[in-house]
């Protein structure tokens, strides 16, 4: 018995942070939860989800630069830090009864399969739930932008952004502006004219120019994975 969803595919973007419960590092509850969480989407819709996970929890190339390290390198450590995080959410979703498979930028094939679009469709139309890991390979890049492209290119109806401490897009920091506004729907261009924060612009860019929709919403409400899966109007949708 499945209630439907407007969507077949889906793309989810987890950020690291969410997998660090705040912290440094992975935190085996939390996963768990996430995993919970969409196990029961894909039970209950039957839309197909593919994953793409940060890894902002472990490392960002940035940073690393600021304290002195290259930022290919840094970038490079950023990349692996996701794929820790993609192993993490593969165990959990694992012992909730889903198929998985992890399909990285990096080749690592003790670890995951590399990233194949074509296998991962297959994948995907089998119920497996695949988790994209180590970004898109490159330094200079996000996994936000990471998100877009993979959405693209496995043919995905929508990106769903999941973020931790922030519930949508807001015309300014609802942090130190409590008069903040929240969008409930923006349009890509205007985001960007804008220069608003939550999503990277690249990303935001990349789906604007090919009619991509992204949903950005916040992970404090518990089930909130599974109500973007199955289209509800949480968060703040960017869309033409
Ligand atoms: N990264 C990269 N290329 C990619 C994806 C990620 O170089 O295609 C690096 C970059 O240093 C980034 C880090 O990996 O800061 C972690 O990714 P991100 O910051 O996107 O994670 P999130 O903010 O979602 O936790």
């Amino acid at each position: 018995e499945t209630t439907p969803s407007p969507y077949k595919r889906v793309l989810l973007k987890l950020s690291g942070e969410v997998f660090g419960g705040g912290k440094v590092g992975v935190d085996p509850d939390v996963v768990q939860s996430i995993a919970r969480q969409i196990a029961e989407a894909l039970w209950a819709t039957g839309t197909q989800i593919a994953v793409v996970v940060g890894g902002g929890n472990f490392f960002r190339g940035a940073e690393l630069k600021h304290r002195g390290m290259e930022q290919t390198r840094g970038d490079y450590m950023g990349m692996l830090g996701t794929v820790m995080n993609c192993l993490a959410l593969q165990d959990f979703l694992e012992k909730q009864g889903v198929e998985t498979r992890v399909q990285t930028a990096i080749t690592m094939a003790q670890v995951a399969e590399p990233y194949i679009p074509r296998r991962a469709i297959r994948h995907l139309e089998k119920g497996r739930v695949v988790i994209f890991g180590a970004g898109v390979g490159m330094p200079f890049f996000t996994t936000d932008t990471t998100a877009a492209q993979r959405a693209l290119e496995i043919d995905a109806e929508v990106v769903l952004i999941a973020k931790q401490g922030v519930d949508g897009i807001y015309d300014s920091d609802p942090k130190t502006n409590p008069g903040a506004y929240r969008f409930d729907t923006i349009d890509p261009r205007e985001f960007l004219v804008r220069g608003l924060k939550v999503i990277d612009a690249a990303a935001v860019s990349l789906c604007g120019d090919n009619s991509m929709p992204m949903l950005a919403f916040g992970m404090e409400t518990e089930g909130n994975i599974g109500r973007a899966i199955a289209g509800e109007k949480i968060g703040t949708l960017v869309s033409r």
